[in-house]
């Protein structure tokens, strides 16, 4: 029942940029960065999924911390698991590769070298809302990562942010799968995806 998402350039029809142009990465056998064109998202929404989804930073390391290697997966386009070449590069502990971005550090760091292929499992259930806009249920994570457990069932605080505390606010049912720009060119290949209904 999983939808595939990217299985090589077939694919690149199911991508959009997130300014609602056309697909401005670069979309050949795998999906690459094409570092300031901006964050992309599918055409398609979702609520509570499995993903299965690879990813690569480049081999040639450039730069440090937050600058090498740096991408993200936003489930519904507001939940941040961070995707980092986190393979023998410090940084603020959870902003590391599969963080949930400043709000949950993996358990441990399975992170591989740079230029290696390597897999996220994201669990994710939606959280829910009251009409009035509050919040009924938060939403939740679990992540593995190439074969190692790193987030287990963790709540989510709200959409994550880069600064500040976060917090929810009410939003669609479903909504687009995002994929970071952050100016390196991380590439992603064998992307795809389950709808989970909410029980
Ligand atoms: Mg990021």
């Amino acid at each position: 029942d999983a939808v595939v998402l990217y299985g090589g350039p077939a694919d690149k029809d199911k991508w959009m940029n997130t300014d609602g142009g056309p697909l401005e990465w670069k979309a050949k056998d795998v999906l690459t960065v094409v570092p300031k064109a901006g964050d992309i998202r599918t055409k398609l929404q979702f609520g509570s999924v499995q993903l299965h989804i690879e990813w690569r930073t480049p081999e040639i390391i450039d730069g440090n911390g937050q600058e090498r290697g740096n991408s993200g997966i936003y489930l519904m386009g507001l939940y941040e698991v961070q995707v980092l070449d986190s393979y023998k590069n410090e940084t603020y502990y959870n902003g590391q590769a599969g963080s949930i971005y400043k709000q949950h550090i993996p358990l441990v760091n399975a992170c591989k070298p740079p230029g290696e292929w390597q897999i996220f499992d994201i669990f994710f259930t939606a959280p829910g809302f009251n009409k009035d806009g509050s919040l009924e249920t938060p939403g939740y994570m679990t992540i593995v990562h190439n074969g190692v457990l790193i987030q287990n069932h963790v709540a989510l605080l709200g959409p994550t942010v880069y600064s500040g505390t976060p917090s929810y606010w009410k939003h669609a049912d479903k909504l687009p799968l995002l994929l970071q720009d952050h100016s390196s060119p991380v590439s992603y290949r064998n992307i795809w995806i389950r709808e989970l209904n909410n029980f």
